[in-house]
């Protein structure tokens, strides 16, 4: 009986003979047909992983010394590339595009031998926070599945949480990786921007986004960071900071300068359970001798509207790539004008929420109004950028909760866009400022549902231990 843990004990495993990645891939493939149910996946590539698996196990029977990635089954989000296989954004627009080459991040991981099983349902090219919006249909939470995984990375989060995958990719421009690993009681991480080239990554706003890591444990996120990380030259965004290797030697006597936020945890729309349970943890670690202060901030009610309009801007001008001549999707109307063509291809290739958006970014771009919208929206992620980094000349990380409620029902927040986009409160802040920021699963409200509590770091922070790290229970044990 294959079981996972952690990428070092799998490792330690297929030394030992007691496992062969074949047994791995299978493993998976097996729990992944017994959970179509859940939609995480939109396609599998059972076959190539296989083949692959096979490949790797007499490479290593035959002395073949092993990647750092040797047998890791991977997971990658419908909006990263992976040559020669389809990549959709989760859209009709690009429906059977295959990529004609690999995103960085993924001709890296390869170069260490993970294997990729498939990709993963998300929203529409990364737009929303349910996993509603994908013309592949929703995403359902493997704990309870009346409820929905997060977005927009939700297939990413399920993928793990259910045990379909070691490891995924996700993306977030303003919570899509912590927020669903949120929903989904898993672990997950934005890097700070520019860590990972956005290479091959289909465009949602570009200044924002970034490729994530979904898992179980952190040093397995870690150690797909490192990999991962770096300087790409085709990403010029991609920053030539150094990429430390992490080591986890637990050191309970280092003591860590959190700050917090008042506003944020007296928030009225802040579950009052979450609030509770991040202030006890707050206690917590000021008895074990951190220094915990909370910290004035006022900027909390301008960051989602200055995010919204800054995002959706990027956005509009992002998909204006889309338009039926050069790939994807090319309305079946024929005999009409270019303008005809360009307006009937996007109208059916797109799906409501990224029309929203892209006639949203295209209002607050239009001459009128460029100042009154964007150019203030600018100078609030300016202001915003000041505040958060003269925090961080006193404190090592600043402590949010991810999400003022557990994953909600599907189709409760549908019709309310408002809500829905309230609900990034707490991710978008990380976003707007470059900063890296994870998830970590701390605790369980009342409804059943996990929750978490989030981290963030400045930019390219680097501490030399990490606080209280422990192995999270096997994914079979579920
Ligand atoms: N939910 C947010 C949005 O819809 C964040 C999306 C993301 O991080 N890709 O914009």
């Amino acid at each position: 009986m294959f079981a996972f843990t952690s990428i070092e004990q799998f490792h330690a495993q297929l030394q030992e003979g007691k496992n062969t990645c074949l047994q791995a891939v299978e493993h998976y493939l097996h729990r992944i047909d017994n959970s179509r149910h859940l939609n995480a996946f939109i396609e599998v590539f059972a076959e190539e992983a296989l083949a692959k698996a096979k490949q790797l196990d007499a490479a290593r029977s035959s002395g073949k010394k092993m990647g750092r990635l040797h047998g890791v089954v991977i997971g990658l989000k419908d909006v990263i590339c992976y040559k020669d296989h389809r990549v959709s954004g989760a859209s009709g627009i690009l429906e059977n595009f295959i990529s004609l080459y690999s995103a960085t991040a993924v001709e890296r991981l390869l170069a260490e031998e993970g294997i990729i099983i498939g990709r993963l349902n998300c929203d529409e090219f990364a737009m929303g926070s349910s996993n509603e919006h994908s013309a592949y249909g929703k995403v359902l939470n493997a704990i309870d599945t009346s409820r929905v995984p997060g977005g927009s990375s939700g297939g990413s989060a399920v993928a793990v949480q259910a045990g379909l995958c070691m490891v995924s990719l996700g993306s977030d421009t303003g919570g899509s990786v912590r927020q669903p690993v949120d929903f989904c009681g898993i672990i997950g991480l934005k890097p700070v921007y520019g860590r990972i080239s956005r290479h091959g990554l289909i465009a949602y706003a570009s200044s924002f986004d970034q490729i994530g890591i979904l898992g179980n444990t952190i040093p397995d996120i870690a150690l797909l960071l490192e990999i991962m990380a770096g300087p790409d030259e085709y990403d010029s965004t991609v920053s030539r900071e150094k990429v430390p290797v992490c080591h986890f030697v637990p050191d309970p006597g280092k003591k860590i300068r959190f700050a917090w936020f008042k506003e944020a945890l007296e928030h009225p729309g802040l579950d009052p359970e979450i609030a509770l349970a991040i202030k006890n943890k707050i206690r917590h670690l000021q008895e074990e001798g951190h220094e915990v202060a909370t910290v004035e901030f006022n900027l909390l009610d301008y960051i989602v509207p200055a995010y919204y309009v800054l995002t959706t801007a990027e956005a509009s001008s992002n998909l204006s790539r889309y338009d039926g001549i050069k790939y994807g999707y090319r309305t079946p109307k024929y005999g009409i004008g270019l303008t005809e063509l360009y307006e009937y291809t996007r109208s059916e290739g797109f799906g409501k929420e990224v029309k929203r958006r892209i006639m949203l970014g295209t209002f607050v771009l239009s001459a009128g109004y460029y100042d009154a919208y964007f150019t203030r929206a600018q100078k609030v992620r300016q202001l915003l950028l000041e505040r958060t980094l003269a925090i961080f000349k006193n404190y090592d990380f600043i402590i949010l909760p991810v999400s003022p409620v557990t994953a909600f029902k599907t189709g409760e927040k549908m019709t309310d866009t408002i809500a829905m986009y309230l609900a990034e409160i707490y991710t978008v802040m990380a976003n707007l400022v470059g900063c890296p920021a994870v998830s970590i699963p701390l605790f369980r409200h009342s409804d059943g549902m996990p929750y978490g509590l989030q981290i963030i770091a400045n930019r390219f922070y680097v501490i030399s231990c990490v606080y209280g790290y422990k192995r999270r229970r096997p994914q079979n044990s579920r």
